[in-house]
């Protein structure tokens, strides 16, 4: 490979967050490779997968609506469970009936989705470079000033590195930006794409065609660890995973598969599966740190974006997004080093001032006692929707009990379980994680 004296940028990764990045850089005119270790970008790719139309229409405000998405998202449910029964929680809505506004919440397929994206950057004329593995980046007196890729003529030199290599990234680490991540920081999620005809998935989910549902399930899904499962709508097919913390996994020596199949059992879930075909079954990690467990994002001639910079809400299920506006402000800050003539961290930190400024480090802050709270008491998730499960149950049975001494009841079996002063604890405990 050449110098790079022709290139602007060299961006690492084809997902939301290095195509959000290149496409904002190509856009503006600047000329930037997007290297891809995948043959096809999303190939490699996994994810639940609900991505959200505000941080897409952001990055490509004229070709959103071309996005191939799998169904509107218009009901949003949270189940709470123990092994026979489930606290349900929801939220439904009409979506605008077109699509003059982008939807907030939609599902996708990665592997149609990313290639689609991909191709938007290439429009806007950056140069995607498929099948291109990076393997170091090179960093010179304490600069990065270019990429080692595993090609023959392997070197690339450019001013600007923006990696976007996702989850537990080696290069963000051989750029001096992070230390190794620990198994507390990560979470394991396994994924199958159950394949159902599009009728049988609106009825079974109350649905009309093209909209979509979401299931998120807590509780007893998870064996005591941190972590849920989820169930989410395709058009053909169901998106069916279950995660947890690697940490929890190495304790409790139960594997993702055995938790899977925990869930598709569930009698809750099962039905809703009945019949389908297994398509695809895939694995892949989500960094859970916070804001806490996060790299250094810009150093001289250096960008992290996305999951390689732990930009993941968990609690509200977001990555994409998050990557997705961390590849655009990004793309705006190398706008401005390119109009300066200055690429080292003193231009590049306006990458972190923006990304303060924005909803990104804003959350992530919100959210940063969360991962202490996951790891040491993984607990709370078994025992309140327990809890409130047999209290609802009692409540709801109709036995000729008056609906006072059921109350004592639920407090009486509440308290045998849980004693006040540590209810106190873990609300005290709560509130300052959720705050
Ligand atoms: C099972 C699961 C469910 C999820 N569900 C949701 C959800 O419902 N909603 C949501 O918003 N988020 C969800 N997420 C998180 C979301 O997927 C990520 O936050 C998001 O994909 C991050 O985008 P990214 O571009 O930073 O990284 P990625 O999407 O991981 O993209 C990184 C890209 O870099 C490429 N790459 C990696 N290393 C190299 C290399 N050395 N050289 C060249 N290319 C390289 C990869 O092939 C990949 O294309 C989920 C994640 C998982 C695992």
């Amino acid at each position: 490979m050449g110098s790079g004296d022709e290139f602007d940028a060299i961006v690492v990764g084809a997902g939301p967050g290095g195509v959000s990045a290149a496409l904002t850089m190509a856009r503006a005119g600047l000329n930037v490779v997007l290297f891809e270790r995948a043959e096809r970008p999303g190939q490699k790719n996994v994810m639940g997968g609900v991505m959200y139309g505000r941080m897409l229409a952001d990055v490509a405000p004229d070709t959103w609506r071309d996005a191939p998405i799998e169904r509107v998202v218009v009901d949003e449910r949270v189940w709470l469970t123990t092994p026979d029964t489930a606290v349900s929680l929801g939220y439904k809505h009409v979506p605008h009936a077109d699509f003059s506004a982008p939807p907030n919440a939609f599902t996708v397929l990665r592997v149609p989705f990313d290639a689609w994206f991909a191709s938007q950057a290439e429009t806007a004329g950056a140069l995607l470079v498929p099948g291109t593995t990076v393997e170091d980046v090179i960093v010179e007196q304490g600069r990065v000033v270019g990429v080692r890729t595993g090609r023959a003529d392997g070197d690339l030199r450019a001013p600007l590195v923006v990696i976007a290599d996702g989850a537990n990234s080696l290069l963000v680490q051989r750029a001096g930006l992070s230390r190794p991540l620990e198994p507390r920081e990560m979470a394991l999620v396994v994924k199958e794409i159950v394949a159902l005809p599009a009728g049988t998935i609106e009825d079974r989910f109350n649905l009309e065609p093209g909209r979509g549902a979401t299931v998120e399930v807590y509780g007893s899904i998870t064996r005591g660890m941190a972590g849920y499962g989820f169930i989410y709508t395709n058009k053909e097919s169901l998106s069916v995973g279950i995660g947890a913390l690697i940490l929890h996994f190495m304790k409790t020596r139960i594997t993702p598969w055995d938790l899977l199949e925990g869930l598709k059992t569930h009698p809750l879930v099962a039905p809703l599966l009945r019949g389908g075909e297994v398509l695809e079954y895939l694995a892949h990690a989500i960094p859970e740190g916070g804001v806490r467990a996060m790299p250094r994002l810009y150093g001289d001639g250096v960008l992290v974006v996305g999951d390689a910079a732990m930009m993941v809400n968990n609690l509200h299920r977001e990555g994409s997004n998050l990557a997705m506006a961390a590849g655009r402000m990004a793309g705006e800050t190398a706008i401005r080093a390119k109009r300066a003539g200055d690429w080292s961290a003193r231009t590049l930190s306006v990458y972190q001032d923006l990304l303060e400024a924005s909803f990104v480090l804003k959350d992530l802050r919100k959210y940063e006692r969360l991962p202490d709270l996951a790891e040491h008491h993984p607990d709370l998730l078994q025992i309140y929707p327990a809890l409130l499960s047999e209290a609802i149950h009692e409540m709801l049975t109709v036995d000729g009990v008056s609906k006072r001494e059921k109350q004592r009841r639920i407090l009486r079996r509440v308290l045998a379980q849980r004693p006040w002063w540590r209810i106190l604890k873990d609300a005290v405990d709560g509130w300052r994680a959720l705050r």
